[in-house]
């Protein structure tokens, strides 16, 4: 793993030192996979390309260097964990609905050197309406968590004006994006330029949508989430 991270790393314009600890990082999601569901991926160099360097090169849409992230929906820790390990300035909290894997993350962290980490068990949309974290993120990120209109109302209520919610999705975002224009408009945002990248040593483009805080989201968002499964803004 740590040869492919290097050069996925270099490929991205990216420091080569977070290497190690990635490699440690894939190492220790495969062991603990064995015991408990946190990835379909089972192949080393997949989990190094397909989870650590897509979650790296998000690193280039937009300068996370001291920034407060949040990571929604971050499952076994991607991007964030990654985004944590490659750039040690932000400030990192994940969010997953599932204790066991938020737990693990907060288990590892320590072991592969991160030390500014929160790890919270809970639900965006009840942790979007906390005013400890409401609107106090300069960067929100996302990566297979829902279609892009939910995924908004689940994030941009935890994006600061003027800050960034990062979607990160597959080729084929446009539809969603299309779908998605009034609901991001009535939550305070406003669609940027896609960043389109290729995850290095495959041939697989992907896309992050960018969103940009523009006014605060209106109290009543996020709603619960039957609410906002039955009908999404
Ligand atoms: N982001 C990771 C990735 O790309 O590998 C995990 C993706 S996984 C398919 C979706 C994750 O989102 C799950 O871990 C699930 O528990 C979490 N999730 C779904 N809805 C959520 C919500 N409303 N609040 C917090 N976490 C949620």
């Amino acid at each position: 793993m740590n040869d492919i991270l290097t050069e996925g790393l270099t490929a991205l314009s990216l420091p080569i030192d977070a290497a190690p600890a990635l490699a440690r990082y894939g190492e220790l999601l495969l062991e603990r996979n064995q015991t408990m569901n946190l990835t379909a991926i089972t192949d080393p160099q997949q989990v190094a390309r397909l989870h650590m360097l897509d979650s790296a090169a998000l690193l280039g849409c937009a300068d996370f260097k001291d920034k407060r992230v949040l990571d929604v929906g971050t499952g076994a820790g991607f991007p964030g964990m990654v985004l944590g390990l490659v750039e040690p300035s932000i400030q990192l909290t994940l969010l997953d609905s599932l204790s066991k894997r938020i737990d693990w993350l907060s288990e590892i962290a320590p072991q592969l050197g991160i030390s500014r980490l929160t790890a919270i068990h809970g639900r965006a949309e009840e942790f979007g309406q906390m005013p400890e974290y409401r609107e106090q993120f300069d960067l929100v990120t996302s990566r297979a968590v829902a279609d892009l209109r939910i995924l908004c109302e689940l994030c941009l209520p935890f994006v600061r004006p003027g800050g960034l919610f990062l979607a990160m999705k597959g080729q084929k975002a446009q539809a969603e994006k299309d779908a998605a224009g009034r609901c991001i408009s009535i939550l305070g945002g406003q669609l940027r330029k896609d960043y389109v990248y290729q995850i290095p040593g495959t041939d697989i483009t992907h896309r992050v949508v960018v969103v940009e805080k523009v006014r605060e989201t209106p109290g009543q968002y996020p709603r619960k989430f039957a609410k906002i499964k039955k009908s999404p803004l």
